[in-house]
């Protein structure tokens, strides 16, 4: 068995985390390989090394000294050596870094990724396990894409050590460049490492006791999700809720490696597991997995008499949309009417266009544009071929006086999204997660 691991930024953000770190890794002979995250932060006021990394490249960038900021991440990584107790000649390497960038000779990418680089390097020697930089094994194409291929190869005949820590966030192009992924990338970094090397799990470990099945925000101390398939995750996501890097899932998926997301303060808690499919629920009664959504879209909807007999009509609606390289999120339809729902801030500047051209084209009766929309989805597997989920879920709302004012579901009956005023959108969750959760 091999299971991988990756830390999150809060998991590395001091001594003390390292501490907890360690006693995770050690308490299973099976974690033997280690992603870590550049430290971030150890209370809500406090930085997150990255975020520094990137401000004193822009204070370079603009001829403006960076010095107290730079001393800000070296002292914050020798604070955590110095605490542990690890023999690292950490003074050396800052040094040098602190040249090139006085220097100008290194790139913004290049330099965010010493985040990652020195937490690897501290938790290496801590655990005494081997050090595999990022960029001898996460290769990158010209076009930014990951040369999986080589990377998994590369992975696999350097880790051969009995185990190891590597850096999130960042590899190397085909031109020599460090190149890093886009912000929270570690995630990326582990699912590779967890493709290349075939783990039976891959263990995302951060702050949470999982995925939540709301918003905190909205819903106070929501449940944490136990089991959640790689197809619900990527509805919760799509519809809003912030749950792993996008392009984290496709290289475990791929392989289909279980992926398990744990709390590094609360080691002992199973968190949340996501896989292809399970096959037992692990709550028979509950068929909602999570609640999610987003505010702010917008909708475009036409009618038109007998249109229902006219072919062509949607195509010729969404094309005005490709035209103006709109993306849309949903498309509910009547008989003699068609409407879109799209986000508010891609129409923002191209709205009267639109419309025109809708109106010319396809000459409806009535156009009309509804905003300030929110969207709420409810997500479960367990919605599958079960009569009278979404009458109880109407019902509720209905109950609460939260008018719907668009409803759509896939026919794969995984989630159920409907459409509320903006000023409605927390109630809604709030009524459905009191309503099947509680
Ligand atoms: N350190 C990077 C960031 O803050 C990557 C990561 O932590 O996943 O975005």
């Amino acid at each position: 068995m091999l299971k991988v691991t990756k830390f999150g930024g809060s998991s590395m953000a001091d001594a003390g985390q390292y501490r907890k770190v360690r006693d995770i890794i050690l308490s299973d002979p099976e974690r033997r390989v280690v992603v870590v995250s550049a430290a971030g932060k150890r209370n809500k006021n406090d930085h997150k090394i990255t975020d520094l990394l990137y401000l004193c490249y822009a204070h370079v960038q603009y001829g403006v000294n960076c010095d107290s900021v730079f001393d800000m991440i070296r002292s914050r990584y020798l604070e955590i050596r110095d605490e542990l107790g690890v023999k690292l000649d950490l003074e050396r390497e800052f040094a040098a870094l602190k040249q090139r960038l006085e220097e100008k000779s290194i790139s913004q990418d290049a330099l965010v990724s010493r985040g990652e680089y020195f937490s690897a390097k501290l938790m290496a020697a801590y655990l005494d396990f081997q050090f595999i930089d990022a960029v001898d094994w996460v290769k990158f194409h010209m076009d930014g894409t990951v040369d999986k291929a080589t990377s998994y190869q590369a992975l696999r005949s350097l880790a051969v050590g009995k185990g190891v820590v590597t850096p999130g966030f960042y590899g190397l192009m085909s031109d020599g460049h460090i190149r890093t992924f886009s912000r929270g990338g570690s995630d990326i970094t582990g699912a590779l490492a967890a493709a290349a090397l075939d783990a039976d799990v891959y263990e995302n470990w951060t702050d949470v006791s999982g995925i939540l099945m709301a918003d905190p925000r909205i819903v106070d101390n929501p449940l944490p999700i136990p089991e959640v398939t790689y197809d619900e995750l990527r509805e919760l996501s799509y519809s809003g809720a912030q749950v792993l890097h996008e392009g984290t899932i496709f290289p475990v998926r791929e392989k289909n490696i279980p992926l398990n997301i744990r709390n590094t303060n609360d080691p002992q808690h199973p968190g949340t597991m996501i896989k292809e499919s399970f096959d037992t629920p692990a709550d028979p009664d509950r068929f909602i997995t999570g609640i999610t959504g987003k505010k702010d879209f917008t909708i475009i909807s036409m009618s038109k008499r007998g249109m229902s007999n006219e072919v062509g009509v949607l195509r010729r609606m969404l094309s005005v949309l490709e035209r103006h390289n709109i993306s849309v999120d949903y498309a509910p339809n009547g008989i003699d009417n068609v409407s879109v729902v799209v986000s508010t801030e891609s129409v923002a500047s191209s709205l009267y266009a639109i419309l025109g051209e809708i109106q010319q084209e396809l000459q409806p009766d009535s156009l009309q544009v509804h905003d300030q929309i929110a969207v709420v989805a409810a997500v479960g597997r367990q919605m599958a071929s079960r009569p009278g989920v979404s009458g109880k879920l109407f019902a509720a709302l209905g109950k609460a006086g939260i008018n719907i004012r668009t409803i759509n579901q896939g026919p794969d009956e995984l989630n159920i999204i409907f459409g509320v005023d903006n000023r409605d959108f927390a109630e809604a969750i709030r009524v459905l997660y009191n309503s099947f959760v509680k």
